[in-house]
């Protein structure tokens, strides 16, 4: 199963943030995955692989104007 991501997807993690929340939003796209917790804004990078082995599902995409502003 190939997954298809991209810029601004919020996506849902297995394994909850020590914060609480499970959604993250995409904020970069490559060799490695950079995902912002939507719940503590906490950044994270992650290779590709391993992103991939961790997300549950591709819950939507956040709208623009949410992008890099606040958490
Ligand atoms: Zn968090």
């Amino acid at each position: 199963m190939v997954l298809e991501i991209h810029l601004d997807d919020v996506v849902q993690m297995r394994k909850p943030h020590p914060c609480g929340g499970d959604e993250w939003v995409v904020t970069r796209v490559g060799a490695d995955i950079g995902i912002r917790c939507l719940t503590c804004g906490r950044r994270v990078m992650l290779p590709r692989s391993r992103f991939e082995k961790r997300v549950k599902r591709v819950v939507g995409r956040l709208s623009p104007a949410g992008r890099d502003g606040k958490a």
